[in-house]
């Protein structure tokens, strides 16, 4: 089994991004609401992957907000002319749901695909900008020149920001999609049958060795601590000897996704959804 390697998958966007911004660096307003460590992280990582390439990054604070204002400072945002790119971080505080808030990410703005009106687009075969993880997922398929037409493809996790619209990319790629979920009945089996299987059920180790059919392409999105601080995935990676290649968790999805999101960011820009 062969480990993919993010990093290098990531590199390879950059360099693809790095040719200079024609009409000055395109701005991307990061709105969060939040406290916690793995939101810090990610706005961490967003602004480090964001220098490297030349894109100005805005965070705007919005401690303790509710719903509406929320909802406000992202109209506001959608009509700045000033601001190519906006992506809200969640979680969010209590009882305000992403895709309500996410309906005020003007669309050609809406570069982590929150706004429900981007993943109606995708369902349609639109442009549009799916979810980061989501495009990543694909990206590191495309990049592996994993076939994908005709092949058997299960995904595990039916969220609107990884599942579902990673399971539309890969339709559109002309895959036979299986999307399972927690009440699925036989998830080994059906896994079992995947050429490409993609996990993003938040559930460490849950993929297990008769999950794993010979020759398979695992992707692991999960993300989730483990023992003495570590991260881990959704895959029991000593159980996954069989598959052809994995993403590794650290190292795989994640690295991938931030420099995903920096090319929807110069798309934003640009004026040119994908
Ligand atoms: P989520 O909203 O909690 O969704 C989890 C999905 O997995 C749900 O559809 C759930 O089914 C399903 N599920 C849970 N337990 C299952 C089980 N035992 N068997 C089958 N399906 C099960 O999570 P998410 O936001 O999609 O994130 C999923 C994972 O990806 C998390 O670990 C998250 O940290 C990670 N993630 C990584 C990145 C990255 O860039 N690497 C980005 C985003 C998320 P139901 O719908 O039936 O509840």
């Amino acid at each position: 089994m062969r480990l993919i390697d993010g990093k290098a998958i990531a590199a390879a966007i950059e360099v693809g991004l790095g040719d200079g911004w024609q009409s000055g660096p395109p701005v991307l307003a990061v709105l969060t609401t939040a406290e916690d460590e793995a939101s810090r992280w990610y706005l961490r990582s967003i602004q480090r992957a964001a220098r490297r390439v030349g894109i100005v990054v805005r965070v705007e604070t919005l401690e303790g907000a509710d719903g509406p204002a929320i909802a406000d400072r992202l109209d506001a945002l959608s009509a700045d002319p000033g601001v190519h790119a906006i992506i809200c971080e969640t979680p969010l505080p209590g009882g305000v749901a992403l895709a309500e808030v996410g309906a005020h990410i003007a669309p050609g703005k809406d570069v982590d695909g929150a706004n429900p009106v981007s993943l109606g687009r995708l369902a349609a075969g639109l442009p549009a900008f799916a979810p980061a993880t989501a495009a990543a997922v694909l990206e590191i398929l495309r990049s592996e020149k994993v076939p994908l037409e005709g092949a058997m493809a299960v995904v595990v996790g039916r969220s609107v920001v990884v599942g579902k619209p990673v399971a539309l990319l890969l339709l559109a790629e002309n895959a036979t999609v299986t999307l399972c979920h927690s009440r699925t009945i036989g998830l080994a089996d059906v896994c079992a049958q995947a050429d490409v299987l993609v996990v993003a059920a938040g559930r460490p180790g849950l993929i297990g060795a008769e999950y794993i059919k010979a020759g398979a392409v695992v992707i692991d999105v999960g993300t989730n601590p483990g023992p003495g601080g570590k991260l881990v995935g959704d895959v029991d990676m000593a159980g996954a000897s069989a598959a052809a290649a994995l993403t590794p968790v650290p190292g795989g999805v994640g690295q991938v996704t931030t420099m995903v999101l920096m090319r929807h960011v110069a798309q934003a820009a640009a004026r040119c959804l994908p």
